[in-house]
């Protein structure tokens, strides 16, 4: 079978690096991939030869952009300040030390199989890029419990609601009303005789009504008895949730949140850890990422690109010559490194706003599982909005629970708080969902982004930190414009510049893009000079 790849390879060795971009532009290679593909520009085997690139930070941007820059011939240096891989991919396990600007050392204490996933935690089915390279690279899967119908939508006054009660009862009463406005006829206008026809037994069905199309409680929600052997416990449906009470629950919107198209099932997480996709692709490279190695300086001349870096492990300085960058730095932190980007690329650097984002994790006796919860999510508000309990290790003694994960203009608040207070906050929330077991999470992690060294955020709220969710998928501001071309000789990539700056997925695009912005440079130069195109 003729691939892309070795197509492209026969038109370059037959008719040179002119006709070779022509074909690939006639594919519609360069544009596909600058438009954000999951899927990288296949490019020959041999066509980066000779051509050197310094990829700067490894994380899943910078070493989906090393592997398919080695793939395509070039020569990669990847160098990364931290002593690991994965950048905000960080799964912290026994004995690991979380930092934090202006906050004491904390030494993480985990029970046996116990680790937090202190950034990215789960992957859609539809992302279908970090999928394909766990795949391809062997790193296992498993699913994770994204949502639980048996964990709940938790109030501040210490009421809580099991969610398959909040959904199906929400249902009932919804159905209820719905069915009653089209018997009374005060929907005719809106729907005609056989719509009417078609959606009354939808609505019994959905809310399940009663024959006459009220709601009187459902099985759905519970049993307030439950069957037994023989004839000793016919089953019998719990009774409803008041509406009244439904809809004093100010978590009640959480329902809603499994819909959510990045939070439906299935879900999955890499065995072990987040980090392992990374771990996996730093194992495919040729030249590993040479880690402790912090960038200082970045400068560029028509010819090629010098980057400036410290060994913060063993001391020294060292330069490294190339003819490209791709730069994966996050925008807060390289807005603090010495470039000579032009005026407007520095601007747009500086300009870029970070959101916030803080969790809060613990070792614990595994009581939630003698509540029926395995996995999924409780919504409690405040200050913590959530407790999120594993996926893995079900029915083993203890587990990792996360008392914490809050985004947004609320975390940037809750951050200035001593770390101290931040835990107690978290472990009275879940005293308050699961009362007398507040005292059994013990030796807590906190991270707040904001202040994590060489993240300096979680990801951008380019529409600003105090405007909330929603940004995905409809980014367009002329800073993200800018960053999102090259600038000479370097390219950025970073999840920052795809329409999911929140997800790894929009990462692995942006690198995507990046090589394929390579590309074109590459092609232009061998057009414009046949001796390169030779060479
Ligand atoms: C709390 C949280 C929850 C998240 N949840 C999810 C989720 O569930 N699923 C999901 O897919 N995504 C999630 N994300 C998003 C995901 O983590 C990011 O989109 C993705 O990891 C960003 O990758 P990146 O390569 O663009 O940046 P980074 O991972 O930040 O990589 C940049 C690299 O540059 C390095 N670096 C920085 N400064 C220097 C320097 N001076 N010299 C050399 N190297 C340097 C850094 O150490 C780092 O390794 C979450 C993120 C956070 C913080």
């Amino acid at each position: 079978m003729i691939t892309r790849r070795n197509l492209l390879s026969r038109i370059g060795a037959a008719g040179g690096a002119g006709i070779m971009a022509a074909a690939m532009q006639s594919l519609g290679l360069f544009g596909t991939a600058a438009a954000g593909a999951s899927e990288p520009t296949p490019l020959p085997a041999d066509f980066g030869k000779g051509k050197h690139v310094i990829v700067l930070g490894a994380g899943i941007s910078g070493l989906v952009a090393a592997y398919e820059l080695e793939q395509a011939g070039f020569v990669v240096t990847l160098l990364e300040a931290r002593g690991r891989v994965g950048g905000r991919a960080w799964t912290i396990r026994d004995g690991d030390t979380l930092e934090m600007n202006g906050e004491a050392t904390q030494t993480a204490k985990f029970s046996p199989g116990a680790y937090f996933n202190a950034g990215p935690a789960r992957l859609p089915s539809f992302h279908h890029g970090m999928l394909g390279y766990a795949r391809k690279f062997g790193v296992p899967l498993e699913v994770e419990v994204n949502s639980s119908r048996s964990a709940y939508i938790a109030a501040a006054d210490g009421s809580r609601i099991r969610m398959r009660a909040a959904i199906n009862d929400t249902r009932g009463y919804i159905s209820e009303l719905l069915a009653k406005a089209i018997n009374q006829g005060a929907l005719d206008q809106a729907i005609t005789p056989e719509e009417k026809a078609k959606l009354l037994p939808l609505l019994k069905g959905y809310g399940d009504l009663k024959p006459d199309y009220t709601f009187k409680g459902t099985e759905r929600s519970g049993f307030s008895t439950p069957p037994g052997a023989g004839t000793s416990s016919f089953a019998e449906a719990a009774a409803p949730v008041p509406l009244d009470t439904l809809l004093a629950n100010p978590q009640l919107p959480m329902m809603q949140f499994e819909d959510a198209l990045y939070m439906q099932a299935t879900m999955f997480e890499p065995v072990g850890g987040m980090d392992q996709i990374s771990v996996g692709i730093e194992r495919n490279l040729k030249r590993r990422a040479i880690r402790n190695m912090e960038v200082q300086r970045i400068r560029q001349t028509t010819k090629g690109v010098e980057v400036s870096a410290t060994d913060t492990a063993g001391g020294g300085s060292y330069v490294v010559k190339g003819d490209y960058i791709v730069c994966t730095i996050p925008f807060p932190v390289l807005a603090k490194i010495d470039t000579d980007f032009p005026k407007p690329i520095k601007d747009a650097i500086a300009g870029v706003e970070y959101d916030f984002s803080n969790k809060i994790a613990f070792d614990a006796p595994r009581f939630w599982e003698r509540e029926q919860i395995y996995g999924g999510i409780t919504f409690t508000g405040g200050d913590t909005s959530l407790i999120w309990y594993p996926s893995t290790g079900l029915h083993s003694e203890r587990g990792m629970l996360l008392g914490c994960y809050t985004s947004g203009a609320r975390a940037r608040e809750v951050a200035k708080q001593p770390l101290e207070q931040q835990i107690a906050t978290a472990r009275a929330v879940i005293d308050r969902v699961h009362p007398g077991h507040g005292v059994d999470c013990i030796n807590p992690l906190v991270i707040n982004w904001s202040k994590v060294p060489y993240s300096l955020g979680p990801w951008p709220a380019w529409n600003g930190v105090a405007t909330g969710p929603g940004q995905e998928g409809h980014i367009d501001k002329p800073g993200f414009r800018l960053l999102c071309q090259p600038t000479g000789r370097v390219v950025f990539a970073s999840a920052a510049l795809s329409q999911t700056p929140g997800w790894q997925e929009g990462g692995l695009q942006s690198a995507h893009a990046a090589v394929a912005m390579i590309a074109k440079q590459v092609m232009a130069q061998a057009v414009a000079d046949p001796r390169r195109a030779a060479a």
